[in-house]
């Protein structure tokens, strides 16, 4: 029997390594659902590959282009956000969720509720929402796989121990490309450089968070609703090279790694295939070659996210949804070329250093919390631009 997939951001960095997976594997695989944000063209020439049950594009100006371009297919066509929420409703057996940022937490929610086993790449719901969505797994029944090559290694570590055994988590990070970087030099950079990652190719949003750091510190919130041994547990480490891709020391000190070549779809592979394993076209690790594996400590001085992060999720509440509407405002102002890029972490603290929002009871609060946010953030923009 074929494992049917619906897949959530179709046309993006992750959605495009899981797809490459199941063209390899075809036998294996049906798609219920394709989607993507506006790229109609692209869309359909994977709706027309991969024959999805359904369709749909975020964008709801764009419904008549993906109609026409998927015109004699028989595969239902949908658009705009409420279309996403329902398609995660689609029966299916795994919802891989690979949208970017909040705007994917509605049909990530909705797959949850629906008791829809997920492979989570999109961190940003799990960062707004990890009390809500965690809950509505436990209720449903449904499995969290994470995709994040950390969690996913960290996952790994796991299999077979006690959460009740572990001592620590050590996430490790590449320190992205400005790792080496005084801040006075980094004050100067540019998106181009930012988004050029030493060792992995992103989308330019994560590309962008690895390099302020930004990245580790939502990715500790993730770990903390994955895996909830107490924050103080959990650990950060500098590893240049990302061939450990995080670590498990249990108990008795005996410390677990999983480790492999920078590429996504080997995390990946191993949430579509679980509690199996699957063959992947991926380079094998060729640590001969690499010759040795280097780690330091992070320095949160040149790079304050990770603490600003620890904080928000300390402080819990809606502050982790604040802060990550701010981070996605301020990147997206960072690549249109509109502030510099220490400007990105000054927004953010600026707004999360604002009254605490009210503790958010539904997602309907947490969409609140996320829109005045964004608010507050693009009004910070608008005065680094000004000056
Ligand atoms: P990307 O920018 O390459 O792709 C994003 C996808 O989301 C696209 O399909 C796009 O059409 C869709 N999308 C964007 N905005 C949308 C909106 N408003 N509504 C509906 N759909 C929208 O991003 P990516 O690098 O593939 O990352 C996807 C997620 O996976 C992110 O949360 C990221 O943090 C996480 N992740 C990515 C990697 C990686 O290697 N790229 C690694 C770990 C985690
Ligand atoms: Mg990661």
């Amino acid at each position: 029997m074929k494992r049917r997939l619906s897949l959530f951001g179709a046309t993006g960095s992750v959605g495009r390594s899981t797809l490459d997976l199941v063209r390899a594997d075809g036998e294996a695989w049906s798609l219920s659902v394709l989607t993507a944000n506006s790229d109609v063209a692209e869309l359909g020439r994977l709706a027309r590959e991969f024959r999805p049950t359904r369709a749909v594009i975020a964008d709801e100006a764009r419904f008549g282009d993906l109609k026409e371009a998927l015109a004699g297919t028989g595969i239902e066509v949908a658009a705009g956000t409420e279309a996403l929420v329902e398609a995660a409703n689609e029966p299916t057996d795994l919802v891989m969720a690979a949208i970017v940022g909040c705007a994917g937490l509605a049909s990530t929610m909705a797959a949850l509720e629906a008791g829809h086993d997920v492979a989570l790449a999109n961190k940003e719901a799990l960062v707004s929402a990890g009390e809500l969505m965690t809950a509505a797994a436990r209720a449903s029944g449904a499995t969290i796989l994470p995709v994040d090559s950390e969690h996913n290694a960290i996952f790994q570590c796991l299999a077979g121990g006690r959460l009740s055994e572990v001592r620590r988590i050590i996430l490790t990070a590449s320190g992205g490309p400005f790792r080496a970087m005084s801040a006075a030099e980094m004050a100067h950079v540019t998106p181009a450089q930012a988004v050029a990652h030493p060792n992995w190719s992103m989308g330019a949003k994560i590309s962008v968070d690895s390099a302020t750091m930004m990245n580790k510190g939502l990715e500790l919130i993730e770990a903390h609703h994955l895996f909830p041994i107490g924050l103080e547990r959990i650990e950060i480490l500098v590893h240049p090279q990302s061939v450990i891709h995080s670590m498990v020391e249990y108990i008795d000190r005996s410390i677990l790694a999983q480790l492999g070549s920078p590429d996504m779809r080997i995390p990946i592979s191993s949430a579509l295939a679980w509690p199996r394993r699957m063959e992947t076209p991926c380079a094998p690790l060729d640590l001969a070659a690499i010759g040795r594996l280097d780690f330091e400590a992070p320095d949160e001085a040149r790079f304050p996210a990770t603490a600003l992060c620890r904080a928000a999720i300390a402080e819990g509440g809606a502050r982790p949804a604040q802060l990550n509407a701010a981070n996605e405002v301020a990147v997206g102002a960072f690549l249109a070329g509109r502030i510099s890029f220490p400007a990105i972490i000054d927004t953010v603290r600026r707004v999360v250093d604002a009254a605490a929002p009210a503790r958010p009871g539904s997602l309907q609060d947490i969409f609140s919390v996320d829109a005045a946010s964004r608010a507050a953030a693009q009004q910070f923009v608008d005065q680094c631009e000004h000056v």
